[in-house]
């Protein structure tokens, strides 16, 4: 579709991302040490202690990947061994029992295969949420871990994410704030959003932006759920992998999409000031599972407004985003091994 038709097409009313959950859940429980069978059920509620250490100190991380149907009817899960990696690593930092990754992995093909009719067309995906709590019955464990959990696997199909057509982003550069802590950082866990959402309202009402770009010590990191990268024809620039903040999968696949194709890309740590000049002529774009890549317009730091390039989502961030959606849809071959076919 032409950037003319995607804005003009009427865009069919869509439940939005996140509230319409498939029929059917993946649940295990962990106990004496081990991980009890999986079994796949009605999505309902959860039978829970008041006192489960999850409730009252947030033991509890999550992951979030999509799987896709191709023109052909096949299903397939886009690198779901790396987000149940990520997921057993989130799970160690908080000193949760680690999911089984062959379990986990037969929980969502399962949930998948099962929900299967749940699977949108293109452009829209089945959304796939593991999620991991301590379930231990005790208010008195605030310096004790969990030693029983339950993991579970909920699935929600989207729709296109840019149904409304791609806007550019208004985003605050808060060079105060942090959205996490140093060891949490690259953590997938519930705290870590409750903790940029004061910031991130605060800066909606009072300069109508749609994210902050936390950038503590004036240090450029992410925003409260997306990781950030400049780009230009040919170059890209994010920051480095350290414990600060989300490794995100889109952002791995999309460097090595921009490597293949001879972009230079440069993982280092990165100024504002040095963002700033950038975005006088380049690029810059939000990545995550949601969006995969998402333009931004307008950077506001300390009261100024600063354009991104021409205000509008640039081509490289266009051209990027489509490579890597091409290849999640199927209409691109899958170089990488990215994509998992559901049996069936
Ligand atoms: C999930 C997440 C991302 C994006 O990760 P993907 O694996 O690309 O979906 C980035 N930042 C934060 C804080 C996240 O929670």
């Amino acid at each position: 579709m032409t950037a003319a038709a995607e804005k003009t097409a009427p865009a069919p009313q869509r439940p939005a991302f996140g509230t319409v959950l498939a029929p059917l859940m993946a649940v295990a429980t962990y106990q004496n040490g081990r991980w009890g069978q999986a079994e796949v059920r009605p999505v309902g509620p959860l039978e829970l202690s008041p006192a489960a250490h999850v409730l009252h100190y947030a033991s509890t991380c999550f992951e979030g990947f999509k799987a896709f149907r191709h023109a052909d009817g096949s299903v397939h899960v886009f690198r779901m061994a790396r987000h149940i990696e990520r997921m057993r690593q989130s799970a160690r930092q908080l000193v949760l029992p680690q999911p089984d990754a062959a379990q986990l992995a037969e929980m969502v093909t399962t949930v998948i295969a099962r929900c299967r009719d749940s699977v949108p067309e293109a452009p829209g995906a089945l959304y796939l949420r593991p999620l991991l709590i301590g379930t231990t019955a005790n208010i008195g464990a605030a310096a004790t871990p969990a030693s029983e959990a339950m993991l579970l696997v909920l699935a929600s199909p989207v729709w296109d994410y840019f149904a409304g057509g791609m806007k550019p982003l208004r985003i605050l550069v808060d060079d105060v704030n942090t959205r996490s802590t140093a060891q949490m950082g690259m953590v997938k866990t519930g705290g870590n959003y409750a903790a940029a959402l004061g910031p991130t309202l605060a800066a909606r009402a009072e300069a109508q932006v749609d994210q902050v770009l936390f950038c503590p010590g004036g240090e450029v990191q992410e925003t409260g759920a997306a990781n950030f990268l400049l780009l230009r024809e040919g170059a890209l620039l994010t920051r480095s992998l350290d414990g600060t903040f989300l490794h995100g999968v889109t952002r791995d696949s999309l460097l090595t999409l921009a490597r293949d194709q001879g972009f230079k890309v440069e993982e280092r740590v990165f100024t504002v000031a040095e963002m700033l000049e950038w975005a006088k002529t380049g690029e810059a774009a939000l990545s995550g599972t949601a969006a995969v890549l998402a333009g931004v317009g307008t950077l506001i730091h300390r009261g100024s407004e600063h354009r991104v390039g021409s205000g509008e989502v640039g081509a490289v961030t266009r051209a990027l985003r489509a490579q890597l959606v091409a290849i999640q849809q199927g209409t691109a071959p899958d170089r990488h091994g990215w994509l998992t076919r559901i049996a069936g």
